[in-house]
């Protein structure tokens, strides 16, 4: 039976960076944006973001007239016309609850509600609020940049009832967005798998370190076989900022479960907490990795910081041997790139294939996930099939390493790989294999 929520009018309340780009998003689907901050000001200099800037949110001008801008108090009468209304406010629980409050007093019956929470619970956020409230409540977790970023993770509440979820998953479609259903644990699954991978990916670079390998060539090693974007590791780190990604494990030290294997990496290797201390926090501060320096001639030089001197030298050009770039020929290495490579990509892909169901229901989430958010050309379960997965079980094997839930699922299916039929079905946690839902 078909939902009967449709989504013709947006609300979002905080216009920030997220709080802009999600109404940019809306306003560039031809869908009318109320844009609420805590002043009108702020919401009208986030109207003249969109439009400026070298990748301006908003390409048409005209679009942005489909925003009405306005201060939180008096722009509440609006949210009585509003299908959808977003929280993007700071991140900040008794400020999103007080938003939550005044939002439910001045909304229509039938409309959605969401947050835009990256790290916070719903079930924190909701508790104790209203039944009806409860029930339209879910988390958009749009990532940033929105414009350019597909992944929306989808979380319902408790309470949510289902048509809610489906009629966002409808609409973010129509925004051009790829919907990924999760579940509220933390950091959902894209910043789940992702930080896990950078995280411990700190760690493992510091060994590699040890034996020989430059940063420039961690980097490389960390992205081109494996298909994921070629800042690797340390220039994600840089694009996000230090600080930030030294934020996220401490949050991940407080919630992660206890038996979670990602506690082993939630605090920074030392050399990662002297440059935070330094104000060393990536491309924001300047430097952080890496840094562009500028001659008096106007020509422009890569730097990289030598981590084990704490130097700057001029960032060398890598180009991988034929050997370095292909995955099998890296697991079998014996060279320190192999070794470095294999317990980068094997631990994340067991990580990611023991948190099913915990996380999402199944891996085409999981996939879908790292593949919009965090722009891998495979997610971890393709990975794990263009590795193959026997051949994968059996290295887990004679390192006797455990098996992660997914690859027994596997072994015990009799299957050779997650997808078949040329991506079109894929295998459940029921050991059974499934049609992949349209994207
Ligand atoms: P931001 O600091 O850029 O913007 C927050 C905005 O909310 C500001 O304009 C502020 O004036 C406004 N605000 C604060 N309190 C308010 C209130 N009571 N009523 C109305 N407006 C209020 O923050 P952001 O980066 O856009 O983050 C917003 C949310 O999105 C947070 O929950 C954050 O965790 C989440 N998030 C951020 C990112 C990111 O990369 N920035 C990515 C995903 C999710």
């Amino acid at each position: 039976m078909p939902h009967h929520r449709q989504i013709k009018k947006v609300a979002v309340i905080g216009a920030g960076t997220m709080g802009a780009g999600i109404a940019a998003l809306c306003a560039q689907a031809d869908i009318p944006v109320v844009l609420l901050d805590i002043t009108k000001e702020s919401a009208d200099k986030a109207v003249e973001r969109m439009l400026l800037g070298r990748f301006p949110a908003i390409e048409e001008p005209q679009k942005a007239e489909l925003i009405t801008t306005g201060e939180l108090q008096e722009g509440l009468p609006l949210l009585k016309m509003c299908d959808w209304i977003c929280e993007a406010v700071v991140e900040d629980l008794a400020v999103k609850r007080d938003t939550f409050k005044i939002i439910e007093a001045h909304r229509k019956e039938g409309s959605i509600v969401s947050t835009n929470t990256s790290g916070i619970p719903l079930r924190d956020i909701d508790r104790g609020l209203p039944e009806r409230l409860r029930q339209d409540i879910l988390v958009t977790h749009f990532f940033n940049p929105v414009k350019q970023m597909r992944l929306v993770e989808l979380i319902p509440g408790s309470k949510t009832k289902p048509e809610v979820i489906e009629a966002m998953g409808e609409f973010c479609g129509q925004l051009g967005k790829g919907a990924v259903y999760a579940k509220d644990t933390v950091n959902f699954i894209g910043n789940r798998i992702g930080c896990f991978w950078i995280l411990s990916g700190l760690h493992l670079g510091r060994e590699a370190r040890e034996q020989g390998l430059d940063t420039e060539f961690i980097d490389a090693i960390a992205s081109l076989p494996a298909g994921i974007p070629a800042t690797g590791l340390y220039g994600l780190v840089d694009l996000i900022g230090l600080d930030i990604m030294d934020k996220v494990s401490q949050n991940l030290a407080i919630n992660l479960p206890d038996d979670d294997i990602g506690r082993a990496y939630t605090t920074f290797p030392p050399e990662e907490i002297s440059m935070v201390t330094n104000g060393q926090l990536g491309r924001k501060s300047g430097g952080g990795y890496y840094r562009v320096t500028k001659s008096e001639d106007g020509s422009k030089t890569k730097e990289v910081f030598d981590l084990l001197s704490g130097e700057w030298r001029t960032a060398k050009e890598i180009s991988l041997d034929p050997e370095d770039q292909s995955l099998s020929s890296l697991i079998n290495s014996a060279a320190p790139q192999g070794h470095f490579f294999w317990l980068l990509m094997s631990t994340t892909l067991s990580y990611a294939a023991d948190l099913i169901p915990e996380i999402a229901d199944d891996i085409v989430n999981i996939d879908r996930a790292m593949r919009w958010g965090f722009g891998w050309e495979r997610g971890p379960f393709e990975i794990l099939d263009a590795i193959g997965a026997t051949e994968f079980s059996n290295h887990l094997l004679a390192e006797k390493r455990p098996l992660p839930k997914m690859i027994q699922v596997l072994n015990e299916a009799g299957a050779f790989s997650f997808y078949r039929a040329d991506g079109s079905e894929f295998l459940g946690v029921d050991g059974l294999f499934h049609p992949v839902p349209e994207s």
